[in-house]
């Protein structure tokens, strides 16, 4: 009888599923949320006010219908919801677990004032997780197929968006990637205490069951040539993402001891998956002093796998303060509790050691005024300079496009930071200079999210239905 009560969201507050205990967390390579239960997920997403107008539709960046499925599993009908997540999102599932959701949709919740915003991405894994178990699977028995193939280059969340909807309109997506597994960042980037590769694992088998081929362990310009995909299918869809490592540019940075972020951590999945081909590629921190330069994503999943690796230390330099960092405060507060020392407003000027690295010199900083983006710009305090011991260092400043050299002879335009050229708005969305060929996801926006790539991928494929009219 309690979820009749309209006035749920004042007596029942917002709780999160519970979290692994912190021995556990901190030992292993497993994802730190727990599930819901069925009483549970039903009482919390009970709170959802059901607004006339919901901002956190607006707040998603898929639009998901999230009040409708909220109804839904408050009134235990989870294969219902199931389908209705699947309408507006390709991986209901992944975003569920590593949307920043305190930015997106928790964030645009009415209740996020005060009250405590509905968990709206933890229902969307309970629902997607739990339909998945007892057996629901997207229905494609009303498909109408066509005789149009698409290519699509990468089997990452732009690449999936664009072939889910392709597929389900009666289209052939054949999607290659050079990895050995589909999900591009998601399965090699994203480390499993956010997501586990299991999840990526069954969802490439309900892909397949819906008919998407996939080319794995084939790059594109080295195992088949793009003029071949040009040649042989009716369009081209490109999500290949952003794989130029940014540089802090100052002295030290080629010191043994120094690695980009993305290696070590596409290392460890290797390692922790069995998918190691070379042992040479795995970055040992074990017993070490591990200082991580950057504040987002990335820089808080070399933290935590640092933690887990069993560093002595782990310590995350930071150029703003707590307030501007541009990860999901979320993560922030689990690399916290898990030990990781922040050291906010220090911006690193050079990395110090003799013929091997042994410190970072850093200076203090304070905010000035805000940039072009609104962002407070860092500004160095004089004579605040010191040197923080590190024997690893991890830098995560982030990453720029890197087009392959092939696109320029095929007539697609590049910007001048290296983004493909493909406007939401026009004719056919997300088309490049070259009307055969469509692109998203990370490699159109620079480095952005999972749920931003998915969109993307998924209007992508909108424009295509339209230029090849069907
Ligand atoms: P990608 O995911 O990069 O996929 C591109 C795919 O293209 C790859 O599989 C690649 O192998 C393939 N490819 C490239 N070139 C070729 C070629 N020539 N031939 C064949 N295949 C090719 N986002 C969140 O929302 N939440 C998070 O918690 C989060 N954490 C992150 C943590 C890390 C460490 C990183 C690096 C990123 C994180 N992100 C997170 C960002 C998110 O993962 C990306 O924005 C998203 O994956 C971009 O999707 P994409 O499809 O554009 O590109
Ligand atoms: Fe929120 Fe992301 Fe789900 Fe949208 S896709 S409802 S932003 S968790």
């Amino acid at each position: 009888e309690r979820l009749s009560n309209d006035f749920q969201f004042i007596e029942v507050g917002r709780v999160d599923p519970p979290k692994k205990d912190i021995i556990t967390r901190t030992n292993e390579f497993v994802e730190v949320y727990q599930s819901f239960g069925e009483r549970q997920v039903a009482s919390q997403a009970h709170r959802c006010l059901d607004c006339g107008n919901p901002y956190c539709e607006t707040g998603c960046p898929v639009h998901n219908y999230i009040p409708n499925w909220l109804k839904l599993v408050t009134d235990g009908n989870v294969m219902e919801a199931a389908e209705l997540c699947h309408q507006t999102n390709t991986l209901p599932e992944v975003c569920g677990r590593v949307c920043p959701q305190d930015r997106l949709c928790e964030g645009a919740c009415t209740l996020n004032d005060g009250f405590g915003a509905v968990t709206i991405g933890s229902a969307e894994k309970y629902i997607t997780d739990t339909a998945f178990a007892l057996g629901w699977r997207p229905d494609l028995s009303h498909v109408q197929k066509t005789d149009k193939r698409v290519a699509v280059i990468g089997a990452g969340p732009a690449g999936l968006g664009c072939a889910d909807v392709l597929v389900r309109n009666g289209v052939q997506p054949v999607v290659f990637d050079k990895y050995p597994e589909i999900g591009g960042l998601i399965t090699f980037g994203i480390p499993e205490f956010k997501l586990e590769k299991s999840v990526m694992q069954l969802r490439r088998q309900i892909f397949t069951d819906m008919g998407i081929e996939f080319c794995l362990n084939t790059e594109v310009g080295v195992d088949i040539s793009f003029e071949e995909l040009l040649n042989d299918y009716d369009a081209v869809f490109m999500g290949m993402g952003t794989y130029n490592y940014m540089k802090g540019g100052f002295p030290g940075e080629d010191l043994p001891g120094v690695h980009d972020a993305l290696p070590f951590l596409v290392a460890n999945v290797n390692r922790n998956m069995g998918w190691e081909k070379n042992p040479e590629e795995f970055i040992s921190v074990e017993g070490k002093r591990v200082v991580v330069l950057g504040g987002g994503d990335t820089a808080m999943d070399c933290n935590r796998s640092s933690i887990r690796l069993g560093a002595r230390s782990v310590t995350c330099a930071y150029r703003r303060d707590e307030e501007n960092m541009p990860g999901s405060r979320r993560e922030v507060a689990n690399a916290k509790e898990e030990g990781v020392k922040f050291l906010f407003n220090r911006q690193p000027v050079e990395i110090v050691g003799d013929g091997a690295v042994s410190g970072v010199k850093v200076v203090t900083t304070q905010l000035g005024e805000p940039d072009e983006n609104g962002r407070r710009r860092p500004q160095v305090v004089p004579g605040s300079e010191e040197v923080i011991p590190a024997d690893i260092v991890l830098v995560a400043f982030g990453f720029r496009p890197n087009p392959p050299e092939w696109l320029a002879g095929h007539d697609v335009e590049t910007a001048d930071w290296g983004g493909v050229v493909a406007p939401e708005k026009q004719q056919f969305k997300f088309q490049t200079s070259n009307e055969k060929v469509f692109a998203g996801g990370d490699m159109v926006r620079g480095s952005d999210l999972v749920v931003t790539a998915i969109w993307e991928g998924r209007q992508a494929a909108e424009g295509i239905l339209d230029y090849l009219d069907v």
